[in-house]
């Protein structure tokens, strides 16, 4: 889908050309001879099956969409390459479901490393790495430091990526977590946006309830990593 400026700079939309997105039909029909060749099936029933689990364990019924967003009709289900995905029998739409990409950052400071505690659900309470979702049209590098700023009221650099995390214990969501490495530059902690505490925790006492498996993951990675203070 593209838009483009006419020479009266009036915003036209061009429509997007049709592509053709099912799945590939089980049987091909050579459009020269018009004799029909089966296709042999990539998978088998049990397999299919399988992965209809898969499709469903990741796709909970209340986060599930019914109707095309794009065209508002019912959707179905389709194979489309290997994965069975919801599209709009009308308009063609897929809907593709990917993970969410959000930034961390690990912040030492004296020995410490900067936690911010949750104030909302999930993992309401518990401890985490200042992090967040990344915005549309937003780099990975800006949203780690614009994070830190909101949740915790420093303003930082990132010295370095550290790691990326996959993550499936956030109901709202699966994300893959960029974690990088930052430095305070300026500001004096307080916590913002949706932080209720900020607090500098040294290695030997970083508190039990870390929200998310992979900020554990993160933490324990980067302490037994790190060369000692
Ligand atoms: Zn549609």
């Amino acid at each position: 889908m593209g838009y483009r400026k006419s020479s009266q700079d009036k915003l036209t939309i061009k429509k997007p050309k049709t592509r053709r997105t099912w799945s590939i039909s089980p049987v091909t029909r050579v459009k020269e001879s018009g004799k029909v060749y089966k296709r042999k099936a990539k998978f088998s029933k049990k397999e299919e099956e399988q992965e209809d689990d898969l499709y469903f364990k990741y796709l909970r019924k209340d986060e599930d969409f019914r109707y095309c967003p794009r065209c508002s009709a019912e959707l179905i289900k389709k194979r489309i390459d290997h994965n069975l995905r919801k599209v709009c029998p009308v308009c063609g739409f897929v809907l593709y479901r990917n993970p969410t990409p959000a930034a961390g950052v690990i912040i030492e400071k004296e020995g410490q490393i900067v936690l911010v505690r949750r104030k909302y659900n999930p993992y309401k309470g518990d401890w985490c790495l200042p992090a967040g979702f990344i915005e549309y049209g937003e780099s990975p590098e800006h949203c780690a430091v614009r994070e830190v700023k909101e949740e915790t009221n420093l303003e930082i650099k990132l010295t370095g990526l550290f790691r990326v995390y996959s993550g499936s214990d956030d109901p709202r969501t699966r994300a893959i977590l960029i974690v990088y490495l930052g430095e305070i530059v300026s500001g004096e902690p307080l916590p913002g946006d949706d932080a209720s505490e900020v607090k500098f925790f040294p290695a030997k006492s970083i508190p039990q309830n870390i929200a998310f498996q992979s900020h554990r993951q993160a933490l324990k990675d980067y302490f037994s990593t790190r060369r000692p203070a």
